[in-house]
């Protein structure tokens, strides 16, 4: 890398990130391939960066972008990681937009039961939420989904609960008011229809909304022609039809023109029928409105066979059932596709959760795994401590580090057997400091702990390595040599008194001077090693009597 090429810091990336889902956002209303293309980029931005919250934003916009391009599988996969991340973020609005999301691909795809189990969810997510706007919308995309199944009676209850929590924005007010005259239209409850569908259009006008208004004259058209009222109905419809063309509203010019031609059929205008049938089938073949072609050859098939033209009618009847036959195989596909993909998502959320749930388990047992073996390490560790300590306190003289008394006891029941036994020489030393109460009482206690320890050192060095040096009492220190007899015994106790004598223990304390006055035995064939330590006391007693700083035999 250049020294000149400059490293985006994170706030500038957090910047870009947040610019691109706003453009993907944007772009959503006029490009959906533009808005697919940013917001994947945006999910791969967030996911290098770690960025739940935005990640499941761009997914979101994701699915958004998939669902208008029709790609359903896509959409759903989106729609599902935006709700899962915004689930785990705790985002409720965000749930809600992913749930109506799922919804709305469901009922793309003609899976009723699916759509509405996840526009039920939204719901309840916008309730707790208490955003009555959103649940308005969500009540009013319910309603449709029941209209659209055949269920109208039902589709009725949730545009009213939707209208109660709609506020008071005209437009949506109007719009479910719209839903709810064509539904009473098709229950047959025209008069009815006729009132809402009225209100519904002085709510679209109110507000100038020319799409609604000609929407809403187009179902006033159908309940009127329903009625019988022809005359009134051609006036809104060709009001309809005008707004329509003028708006650039496709679906409300083909349906304004479909219900005039037909309503010219009715009174015997056969031209006029004939031409707006005409006009209603290309416009509806040019902009694929399937269904509305559809109709518009059941309109002209019927037109031609009242005016005498059977072959042109057999052939808009064909026509038609071809579309019908098309279109009721492209349902089945879709619902196909529906289960597939919910197969696909749900063998796929199966694996995961299988997957997690193995590896939590996993996680679970391995951390338990871990607290005992740290648990174990601990007290085998805390055991080794105390064993090291118990083995030092049951054999080791914590001031000196010497054989203890009890370690003492037992090597010299040993030795004593040994050479016994074998008839091999043994002496019993005992050394005990002179005027050592002189020591402490000159240079304090902390010092004679420490002429204690240099005296240890001492006596270990001026023995052989497999002769035994204990700490016998305060001190008083005791000497096994082995393998030494009554010829040898005086001169290594001599060896030690004098190494004591010249040791330098000015350097410990100024002026300070040690002797020690030591009694020794070689006599094995006393009863035990302690008859052996008892006359080494002895000989020690004379040694101090007779002046100390001197080695007596016993
Ligand atoms: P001597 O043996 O020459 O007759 O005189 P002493 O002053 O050494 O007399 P004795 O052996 O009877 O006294 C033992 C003294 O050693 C008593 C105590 O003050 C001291 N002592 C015993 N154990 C310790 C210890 O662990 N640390 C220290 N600093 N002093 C001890
Ligand atoms: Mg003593
Ligand atoms: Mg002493």
């Amino acid at each position: 890398m250049s020294a000149a090429e400059p490293v985006p810091s994170p706030a500038t990336r957090e910047h870009q990130l947040a610019s691109l889902l706003r453009e993907a956002e944007r772009a959503l209303a006029h490009d959906a391939q533009v808005a697919a293309r940013l917001a994947r980029e945006g999910s791969a931005l967030a996911r290098e960066r770690d960025d739940r919250k935005s990640r499941a934003r761009a997914r979101y916009l994701e699915g958004r972008a998939a669902e208008i391009l029709l790609d359903e599988t896509a959409a759903l996969e989106a729609y599902r990681e935006a709700l899962a991340a915004f689930e785990a973020d705790r985002n409720d609005a965000g749930r809600a937009d992913a749930l109506r999301g799922i919804g709305n691909v469901y009922d793309t795809l003609g899976d009723a039961p699916q759509a509405l189990s996840h526009h039920l969810r939204a719901l309840a997510v916008a309730e707790a939420l208490g955003d009555a706007r959103s649940q308005a919308t969500t009540m009013r995309t319910i309603g449709v989904v029941h209209s659209r199944a055949g269920r109208p009676e039902i589709g009725l209850q949730w545009y009213r609960s939707s209208l109660e929590l709609a506020g008071d924005d005209p437009a949506e007010r109007s719009r479910t008011l719209n839903n709810i005259g064509i539904n009473l239209k098709n229950l047959g409850r025209l008069d009815e229809s006729l009132d809402t569908l009225t209100t519904a259009h002085e709510g679209f006008r109110s507000c100038a909304h020319a799409v609604g208004q000609a929407a809403s004259l187009n179902n006033i058209g159908k309940t009127l022609e329903r009625m019988g009222r022809l005359a009134d109905a051609e006036v809104r419809l060709s009001e309809a039809l005008r707004l329509s063309r003028s708006t650039g509203y496709v679906e409300g010019t083909v349906n304004a023109s479909l219900t005039l031609g037909r309503l010219c059929d009715r009174t015997g205008r056969d031209a006029e029928a004939l031409a707006f049938l005409d006009a209603a089938l290309a416009t509806a073949r040019q902009h694929g409105l399937r269904t509305a072609e559809a109709e518009a050859h059941d309109a002209l098939a019927a037109l031609h066979e009242r005016t005498g033209a059977a072959g042109r009618a057999l052939e808009h009847l064909r026509a038609s059932h071809a579309i019908e036959r098309a279109l009721l195989s492209e349902a089945s596909d879709r619902q196909l596709k529906s289960l597939s993909i919910r197969y696909q998502l749900s063998a796929a959320q199966r694996e995961a959760e299988l997957l997690r749930a193995k590896q939590q388990e996993l996680a679970t047992a391995n951390a338990r795994l871990g607290a005992l073996n740290l648990e174990l390490a601990a007290a085998d560790a805390q055991k080794s401590r105390l064993l090291v300590e118990l083995e030092r306190e049951t054999r080791e003289d914590s001031l000196t580090g010497l054989a203890n008394r009890r370690r003492l006891d037992e090597r010299l029941t040993e030795e004593f057997e040994r050479a016994t036994r074998y008839g091999r020489p043994l002496t019993v030393a005992i050394a005990d400091l002179d005027h050592f109460k002189d020591v402490n009482d000159r240079y304090t206690h902390v010092a004679g702990d420490e002429v204690l320890k240099a005296v240890g050192r001492v006596l270990a060095a001026s023995v052989r390595h497999t002769d035994l040096v204990a700490r016998y009492g305060g001190e008083e220190f005791v000497l096994l040599l082995v393998e030494t007899g009554a010829d040898a015994a005086q001169a290594a106790c001599e060896k030690v008194r004098l190494a004591l004598e010249r040791h330098d223990w000015a350097s410990l304390r100024h002026g300070l001077a040690i002797t020690v006055s030591v009694g020794w035995c070689a006599d094995t064939g006393l009863a035990d090693g302690q008859s052996m330590l008892a006359a080494a006391d002895a000989a020690l007693y004379r040694a101090k009597a007779a002046g100390r700083n001197r080695v007596m035999a016993a």
